[in-house]
C-alpha cells in the first residue's frame, strides 16, 4: 500500500514537471479574442504536444497509446492539468471520448484501426449527429432515414446542435432503418464521412457569440455498409452507452478545473469591495457562500471517485453517471452566476476567451452564459432527473 502511494506521488511529480515545461504560459492571452482558425490550430498543436508526452488520452488502452494508466493515475493527470491551468482538448472531445468508447465497445477491428490512430496522430475531429429539430430529449423519435440499397445506405434528413460539425471529418450518426418498428427499435448507428456528397453543414451562433454547433442537412448521402456500427436496428442500445460516457469520465477534468476556479473566486472576493468598502471576503455572508462552494466541489469530487470505483467493479458508468452530470452542471451554473454577481460590472468588460474550455476561465459573465451548455447538452437536467428516478432509484416510469 505504502509503495503504491509512493509510486503515485512520484507519478504526480512527473506530471507536474511535464506541465511546468509544456503548458504554454501565455495561452489564455493568446486565445482571448482569437479567430476560430487560430483556436483550431492551437488545439491541434496542444493535442500533438500531449500525445508526445503520453497524456492526450489517458483513458485509452495501451494498444493505441503505448501506455495504460490506472484510474488513480487518470485522476492525478486531471488534477495536475487543472492545477497548471492547461487548456482542455475541447475540439476533440467527441473524437477522444465518444468515438473511442463506441469503437471499443461496438466497432470492428477494421474500424478501430482506421479511426483511432487518425484521431490521436492526425487530430481527426469528430462530431455527433444525434439531435434533430423534433427529437432532442425524445431522441428515439428521430426521423432521419437510412435505406439500404446494395452495399450502401442512402440517408436523408436533418440534424441539429452538432458541436464542431463544421470542422469534423466524421460524424457519429443515428438514423432510422426500420420505420415500422417501435421507435427505439428501428434505429441504426453509422460513421458518416463528412466529405460525402449531399452533406451540408450550417453553423449556428450561440449565446456566447461563438459558432460551435451546427445544423446538418443530409440529402441522398451514401454510407457504405461497413460504416455501420453493430447490427442494423441495434443503434439505440449502443447510443445509450455513448451517452453515459458523455456524462461520466469526460467530467473528470472539468470538475478539477472547477476546483481551480474556486481559488479564482476567492481572489475575486479579496479584490472586490464589499460592505463598508472593505474587501468582500470579510463579509460574513460571502465567507459562508465560499465555504458552501468549497464543500460542494469536494462533494462533486467524491461523487466522481465513487463512479470511477463503480466503473472498475462493473466495467461501465451506468445510469449513475446522470447524478454527476446533474450535480456538476447545476453547481457550475450557480458558481459562475455567483462570481459574475460578486465581480459586478468589471466581469462584463472582459473579452470572451475563445478556444479551449471557457466554462471556468475567470471571464465570469461569459462563463455564466456558457454554463448553460452543461444543463442542456447530453440530455437536459430534467431528463437526467427522470433517468435517476427511474433507473437508479427504481421509481415508476414516466407515463408515455
Ligand atoms: C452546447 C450544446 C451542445 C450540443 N451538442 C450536441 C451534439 O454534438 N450532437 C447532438 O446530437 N446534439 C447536441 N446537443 C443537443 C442536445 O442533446 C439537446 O439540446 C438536448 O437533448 C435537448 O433537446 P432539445 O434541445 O430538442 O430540447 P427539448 O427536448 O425540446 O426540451 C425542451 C424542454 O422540455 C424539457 N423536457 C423534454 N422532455 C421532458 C420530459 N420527458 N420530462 C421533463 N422535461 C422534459 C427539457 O428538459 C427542456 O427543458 C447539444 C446541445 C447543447 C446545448
Amino acid at each position: 500500500m505504502i509503495a503504491e502511494l509512493e509510486a503515485l506521488a512520484g507519478f504526480r511529480a512527473d506530471v507536474r514537471e511535464w506541465c511546468r515545461e509544456h503548458v504554454p504560459a501565455d495561452w489564455v492571452a493568446r486565445m482571448t479574442g482569437a479567430s476560430v482558425d487560430e483556436s483550431l490550430e492551437f488545439q491541434r498543436v496542444w493535442l500533438a504536444e500531449l500525445r508526445e508526452g503520453g497524456l492526450a488520452a489517458p483513458h485509452w488502452s495501451s494498444e493505441w497509446t503505448g501506455r495504460d494508466y490506472s484510474f488513480e493515475e487518470e485522476i492525478v493527470i486531471a488534477e495536475e492539468m487543472a492545477r497548471a491551468r492547461a487548456p482542455r482538448l475541447d475540439t476533440f472531445f467527441v473524437s477522444l471520448y465518444h468515438t473511442y468508447g463506441l469503437l471499443m465497445e461496438a466497432g470492428t477491428e477494421a474500424q478501430r484501426r482506421r479511426h483511432l490512430p487518425a484521431i490521436l496522430d492526425h487530430g481527426e475531429i469528430w462530431c455527433q449527429g444525434f439531435s434533430e429539430p423534433n427529437a432532442g430529449s425524445d431522441l428515439a423519435s428521430l426521423r432521419t432515414r437510412a435505406q439500404r440499397r446494395g452495399d450502401v445506405y442512402v440517408v436523408n434528413g436533418q440534424k441539429v446542435w452538432s458541436t464542431y460539425a463544421m470542422h469534423a471529418r466524421f460524424c457519429l450518426l443515428l438514423a432510422r432503418t426500420d420505420p415500422a418498428a417501435r421507435k427505439n427499435r428501428g434505429i441504426s448507428y453509422f460513421l458518416l464521412d463528412m466529405r460525402t456528397p449531399g452533406v451540408e453543414v450550417r453553423p449556428i451562433v450561440d449565446l456566447g457569440r461563438r459558432q460551435e454547433f451546427c445544423e446538418l442537412f443530409l440529402v441522398d448521402v451514401e454510407i457504405p455498409v461497413e460504416n455501420r456500427i453493430g447490427e442494423e436496428n441495434e443503434g439505440w442500445r449502443i447510443a445509450n452507452s455513448t451517452l453515459s460516457t458523455e456524462r461520466s469520465t469526460l467530467l473528470l477534468m472539468p470538475a478539477e478545473q472547477l476546483r481551480v476556479a474556486y481559488w479564482m473566486l476567492v481572489d475575486l472576493a479579496r479584490t472586490t469591495p464589499g460592505s463598508g468598502g472593505r474587501p468582500a471576503i470579510e463579509d460574513v455572508g460571502v465567507r459562508r457562500d465560499l465555504a458552501g462552494f468549497h464543500a460542494e466541489i469536494a462533494n462533486l469530487r467524491l461523487l466522481i471517485n465513487r463512479m470511477l470505483t463503480q466503473m472498475i467493479r462493473a466495467g461501465g458508468a451506468g445510469p449513475e453517471s446522470s447524478i454527476i452530470k446533474l450535480y456538476y452542471s447545476e453547481l457550475l451554473q450557480r458558481f459562475t452566476c455567483y462570481a459574475a454577481q460578486l465581480g459586478g460590472m468589471k466581469t462584463q468588460e472582459l473579452a470572451p476567451l475563445l478556444g479551449a474550455a471557457p466554462y471556468v476561465s475567470g471571464v465570469w459573465e461569459f462563463d455564466f452564459l456558457n454554463s448553460y451548455t452543461w444543463t442542456i447538452s447530453a440530455g437536459t437536467n430534467e431528463i437526467q432527473r427522470n433517468i435517476i428516478s427511474e433507473r437508479v432509484l427504481g421509481m415508476p416510469r414516466e407515463p408515455k
